[in-house]
C-alpha cells in the first residue's frame, strides 16, 4: 500500500518517513512524481497550504497523499514570520538569507522575550477522506547559529529543557519533541482510527465503526 509525501524537501522527506516508518506503507515523495513540480503555498494559513498540497498531490497521483505547512510564530515579531516562514526574505531567499533577517529583527531583544514557536499543521487526503492535525513545539530565537544538523532555522530555534538547539539534536531526537513529530503522532493515531489500513490493508475504505 502506497501513500505520498507531499514534499520534494529532502530534510522535511526524512523526518517524515522516520516518524511514518511504523506503519509498514511505501512512503513515496514528489521525488518520484518528477513531473508534479513545486505547489504553491500562498495560502493565507498553513492549514489552507497543506491541505491544498495534500489535494494536489491526491489528484494528480490517484493515491493517499499527506502534507505538512510549517510556520515560526516568533512573539517579539508578534507572531511573524509565520506562514511566510519560507520567504521571511524574500522569494527565492535560502534559509541562511531567513535565519540571518530573523537574528538582525531580533538584535537587542532580551532573552525572555525571544519565546517562539514552531507550529506544523498536517493534512491527509485519499480524495474521499480529509484529516487535519496540528502540531507545536515552544522555544526560543537564540542570538546566534548553534549545531549542523537540521534544516531551516533550527540552528536558531533553542530548546531550554534541552540546552540544544534543533541543529544540535539527531533527527531521532528532533523528531520525538518537534511540532512535525506531534502533528505526525496525531495524524497517525487518526489515521489508524480512520481506516483499517493498517490490519487489512484498505487505505480506501472508512472505517467508520472505529471512529
Ligand atoms: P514549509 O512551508 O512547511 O516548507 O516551511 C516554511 C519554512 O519553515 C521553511 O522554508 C523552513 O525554513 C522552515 N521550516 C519548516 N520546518 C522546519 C523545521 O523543522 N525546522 C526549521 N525550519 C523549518
Amino acid at each position: 500500500m502506497k501513500i505520498v509525501l507531499a514534499t520534494h524537501n529532502k530534510n522535511k522527506r526524512k523526518e517524515l518517513q522516520l516518524l511514518l516508518n511504523s506503519l509498514g506503507l511505501q512512503i513515496l515523495t514528489l521525488d518520484d512524481f518528477p513531473e508534479i513540480g513545486e505547489i504553491p503555498e500562498d495560502g493565507k494559513t498553513l492549514e489552507e497550504n497543506a491541505k491544498f498540497k495534500a489535494m494536489t498531490v491526491n489528484r494528480l497521483t490517484g493515491l493517499p497523499a499527506i502534507a505538512d505547512d510549517t510556520g515560526l510564530e516568533v512573539d517579539a515579531l508578534n507572531g511573524r514570520p509565520g506562514v511566510y516562514s519560507a520567504r521571511y526574505a524574500g522569494v527565492s531567499c535560502s534559509y541562511k538569507d531567513n535565519v540571518s533577517k530573523l537574528l538582525l529583527e531580533m538584535q537587542g531583544v532580551p532573552y525572555d522575550k525571544r519565546t517562539a514557536r514552531f507550529r506544523t499543521i498536517v493534512a491527509f487526503t485519499d480524495g474521499s477522506t480529509e484529516l487535519i492535525t496540528e502540531g507545536c513545539v515552544e522555544g526560543h530565537i537564540t542570538e546566534n547559529l548553534k549545531g549542523f544538523g537540521g534544516f531551516g532555522y533550527d540552528p536558531v530555534f533553542y530548546i531550554s529543557v534541552y540546552d540544544q538547539t534543533f541543529a544540535e539534536m539527531t533527527e531521532n531526537e528532533k523528531g520525538k519533541i518537534s511540532h512535525r513529530g506531534n502533528a505526525i503522532r496525531k495524524m497517525k493515531q487518526l489515521l489508524q482510527r480512520e481506516f483499517s489500513i493498517f490490519t487489512d490493508s484498505k487505505i480506501s475504505t472508512p472505517n467508520k465503526e472505529n471512529a
